[in-house]
């Protein structure tokens, strides 16, 4: 990819196109117009494999009006179709092609694309509407060549920019059938049974130590690549962001830690994650990237899992939003407690397995409660509450307890009083030296990461010493996911 910058192929495009715009963030004061995002409620991408003769190589057509007829700052529906074409090209890499719009669209100068399928978020940056981005044209133009030029199994494909919002919602419930299908064709596999399981380090463009492990039943955090998916992108682009890992020994069955993920995920993440437990939230849970289509949360107060989902508006029941949780876990780190997830993993038989799966989900919002309720155990459905029965951590122990749920059994094993420990013989020392006045960390990590002067620096067990800390508030960023 690093050849792409130099290509004449983007000659003609009026801005540059490359990997250095990888990863790039454009703030609100900084845009020029965004399709997608929080406040769109229908947008989507949709990857299409046609007969050779229904496509007309290279064309690209907008159906509404184009960046140029958009007002500057305003938000607007979008969907994107890349109908793509080949000798050997199936459907069963539809969603290895469609997945890719993701990368090939922040290749250009002053284009942000986050999330995928439903959930798209792009945004278009003044810099580039000013250097002549103002036409959905270029932007088709590049997909197009990049689709072909990195993906040779594609000899045809055209794109259609729709964003005329009627005709987005007419093509929305289509392209939620889409996924549903694709979805379902991979239930089924466990993971003891494959031979293989693949990883995927696309989005470490944002979250550069971050790993996705996709097994068959544990899909890929941003709910786009299942383990089909993965295995079709590896074996048609084996130096591509998707690659096989060897299983290894299994480790632990009841975690899900399997000696080849460790070791795979130590060397794409260059050593910053040595361990994942597949099948958990708690101790070494997968890393978290930034597009994950749902959090879990864990709540102290009732020792079990919250769940909220990207689209989800307003406080789950803890009183944070989603971006808040999302900035907790994000980044590619293990977060105790917290998990990123998909929603298709939660219709796994492996969901949370180690942690009590369904036994051990709280709350959830309705929504997400109704996609998934096949998948809940017919008994535990109306014992998980939706923000219809509780709004606060208070009302949620009420409703549980009401409804009997298998955390409140938990509760009176906990409640049992513990025996204060006497303090260990390390941590006497260090309370000893406090009181003689050493100076004390005021920041601690286990990993920190430094950007400066193009340098990523990662600073590990970190501590920070300081002669004064100065705290002060900062205006709310209404531009965090
Ligand atoms: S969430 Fe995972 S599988 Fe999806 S694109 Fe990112 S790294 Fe790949």
């Amino acid at each position: 990819m690093e050849e792409i910058k130099k290509m004449s192929m983007f000659k003609d495009i009026p801005v540059d196109v490359g990997v250095i715009y990888e990863g790039q963030r454009i703030r609100r004061n900084d845009m020029q117009v965004e399709f997608g995002g929080p406040s769109v409620k229908e947008k989507f991408e949709l990857a299409k494999v046609k007969p050779m003769d229904e496509i007309e190589d290279g064309k690209v057509t907008i159906i509404g009006p184009d960046i140029k007829d958009l007002k500057e700052g305003g938000s607007y529906p979008l969907g994107i179709l890349v109908e793509a074409a080949g000798a050997t090209l199936d459907q069963s890499l539809e969603g290895v092609i469609e997945r890719r719009i993701h990368g090939y669209l922040n290749y250009i100068e002053g284009v942000m694309h986050l999330n995928q399928r439903y959930d798209i978020w792009i945004r278009l940056s003044k810099k580039s509407f000013q250097k002549g981005l103002t036409s959905l044209e270029p932007i088709g133009k590049v997909l197009c060549r990049l689709f072909k030029s990195e993906l040779p199994i594609i000899e045809k494909v055209q794109v259609t920019f729709i964003t005329d919002p009627a005709k987005v919602s007419e093509l929305y419930p289509e392209a939620m059938q889409a996924y549903e299908s694709r979805d379902a064709k991979a239930r089924g596999l466990k993971d003891e049974e494959a031979d293989k399981f693949y990883g995927c380090t696309l989005c470490q463009s944002f979250a550069p130590t971050h790993v996705c492990v996709i097994t068959p039943q544990r899909y890929s955090n941003c709910g786009a690549i299942s383990w089909f998916d993965a295995k079709a992108s590896s074996s048609i682009d084996p130096k591509g962001p998707v690659f096989a890992i060897d299983k290894g020994q299994l480790i632990n069955a009841e975690k899900g830690e399997y000696s080849g993920v460790d070791e795979a995920v130590r060397k794409r993440s260059m050593g910053e994650v040595n361990r994942v437990w597949l099948y958990t939230a708690f101790g070494s849970p997968h890393t978290s990237c930034g597009c994950f289509e749902a959090v879990a949360f864990y709540i102290p107060e009732v020792d079990g899992l919250g769940i909220v989902n990207r689209s989800f508006k307003g406080a789950a029941v803890n009183g944070l939003p989603f971006s808040t949780l999302a900035d907790s876990t994000a980044g590619g780190r293990q977060v105790d407690g917290f998990h990123g997830l998909s929603i298709e993993y939660m219709r796994s038989q492996k969901f949370l397995s180690a942690d009590g799966g369904w036994n051990r989900v709280v709350w959830l919002p309705k929504e997400v409660k109704e996609r998934v309720k096949d998948f809940i155990p017919a008994d535990l459905v109306d014992k998980i509450a939706t923000e219809e029965n509780a709004t606060s951590v208070d009302a949620l122990k009420s409703f549980l307890k009401d409804k009997n749920h298998p955390v409140v059994a938990r509760w009176a094993a906990e409640e049992a009083p513990a025996v204060p420990a006497a303090p260990a013989e390390a941590e006497a020392v260090e309370v000893k030296e406090e009181a003689a006045g050493t100076m004390m960390p005021v920041a601690t990590a286990a990993s920190l990461p430094i950007t400066a002067g193009g340098f990523k620096i990662i600073l590990k067990d970190a501590k920070i010493y300081a002669n004064k800390v100065i705290i002060q508030t900062v205006k709310s960023d209404t531009d965090k996911r």
